[in-house]
């Protein structure tokens, strides 16, 4: 007669780590701005488990307030520029405020989290074999000189001015990556970040799209700082969150540049402000800060042809979107 095998026994290593084929995935900096944007994104994957290191010094618990208590998800108040022993495969390197506000009110403690946070992150990556990658920032071309500026261009940065801290705290990240890369073999992305907007910005942490937005529902006069015609280019976080993703799971260390072309001058963004939620609104003009870059616009054929990613939303279809969550964040309903 026919023997039917019994069904096997349950492995009791089945559910040790090394039988996981989940994805572990560090986000530094991930109560923050993007970085918890990138977590609503990685955890749509089941396969994903998030853990989020943040010191909340520019970011909140209450961004990540959807996944505390989920099974895939963790949340440890570490501040990057203390050693950090976790098991992981891949590291999304944010931490490090990113409004010049927040960035210059401890320049030395900016530099810090820059160096020493990227060099413990690196020395995490080099003993478990995980790959990272580096939020960079279009900052690394300081004032520049080309335009639109492209990944081989090497910048026009000040090493001595207040926005140095970060500028070329950035820069010495970069270098450091690329060090751990040639040296050890670490696997390494980098990321070169230009200005992002959306949601879950910090309402007064002083960056123009969210202090125009304020403004606009606070009924209070925009303030374009001199001379007015200085231009950026501003990519919705959805859009953001798209690019570092590919960059992470793509072959290409970059640098690659990830931003939005479409370009606009300061008059411009507080004009189209003004337009899309109070047409009354006045517009005023006051001083500028030292070292304020004049123009910055990415060229994006790199993150075109090696990501293929390129942004989706318009600056018009951003804004809306962003001044619905500040709206809600600032209890002043739209007046219909
Ligand atoms: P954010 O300030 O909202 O987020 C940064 C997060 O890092 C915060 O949650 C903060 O608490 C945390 N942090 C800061 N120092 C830390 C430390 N020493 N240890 C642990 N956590 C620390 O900024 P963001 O806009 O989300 O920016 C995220 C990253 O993207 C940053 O690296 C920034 O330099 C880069 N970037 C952002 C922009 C932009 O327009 N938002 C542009 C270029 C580059
Ligand atoms: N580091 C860390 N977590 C680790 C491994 C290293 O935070 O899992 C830190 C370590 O404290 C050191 C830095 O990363 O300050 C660089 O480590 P690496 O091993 O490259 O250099 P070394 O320790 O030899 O200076
Ligand atoms: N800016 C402005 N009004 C404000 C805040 C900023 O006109 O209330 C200008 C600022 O001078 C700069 C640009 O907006 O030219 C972008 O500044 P932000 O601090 O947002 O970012 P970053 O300088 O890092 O690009």
């Amino acid at each position: 007669h026919a023997t039917t095998k019994p069904p096997p026994e349950p492995s009791p290593l089945r559910n040790a780590k090394f039988f996981q084929a989940n994805m572990r995935i560090l986000i530094t900096g991930g109560a923050g701005f993007i970085g918890s944007h990138l977590v609503d994104k990685l955890m749509e994957n089941e396969k994903n488990e998030v853990i989020v290191v943040d010191n909340y010094f520019t970011g909140s618990k209450d961004n990540l307030r959807q996944w505390i208590g989920h099974p895939r998800f963790e949340l440890i108040r570490h501040d990057v520029t203390e050693p950090l022993l976790i098991e992981v495969d891949q590291i999304y390197h944010l931490a490090c405020p990113a409004s010049p506000i927040f960035y210059k009110y401890n320049p030395v403690k900016t530099i810090k989290t820059n160096v020493i946070g990227t060099l413990n992150m690196l020395g995490l990556a080099k003993r478990v074999g995980a790959r990272i990658l580096l939020t960079s920032t279009s900052e690394v071309y300081g004032d520049p000189l080309v335009h639109p500026q492209n990944e081989s261009y090497w910048g026009n940065v000040n090493p001595i001015g207040v926005r140095s801290c970060y500028d070329e705290g950035k820069r010495v990240a970069e270098t450091l990556m690329f060090d751990y890369h040639r040296q050890h073999g670490i696997e390494i992305r980098i990321a070169r970040i230009f200005n992002t907007y959306g949601p879950r910005m910090n309402i007064d942490d002083g960056r123009v799209v969210s202090n125009f937005i304020a403004q606009a529902i606070r009924d209070e006069p925009l303030t374009v700082q001199l001379p007015g015609t200085q231009t950026r280019s501003f990519c919705y976080v959805s859009d953001m969150v798209d690019g570092l993703i590919r960059l992470m799971e793509g072959d290409n260390t970059g640098p690659i540049n990830i931003g939005n072309p479409g370009e606009f001058t300061m008059l411009e963004l507080a004009e189209t402000v003004k337009e899309l939620i109070h047409p009354e609104v006045k517009i005023i003009t006051v001083e500028n800060t030292p070292d304020d870059p004049r123009q910055r616009k990415p060229d994006i054929t790199k993150a075109k042809e090696l990501l293929g990613w390129e942004p989706k939303i318009k600056l018009r279809e951003g804004l809306p979107l962003m001044e619905e969550d500040f709206r809600k964040r600032l209890g002043i309903p739209k007046k219909v």
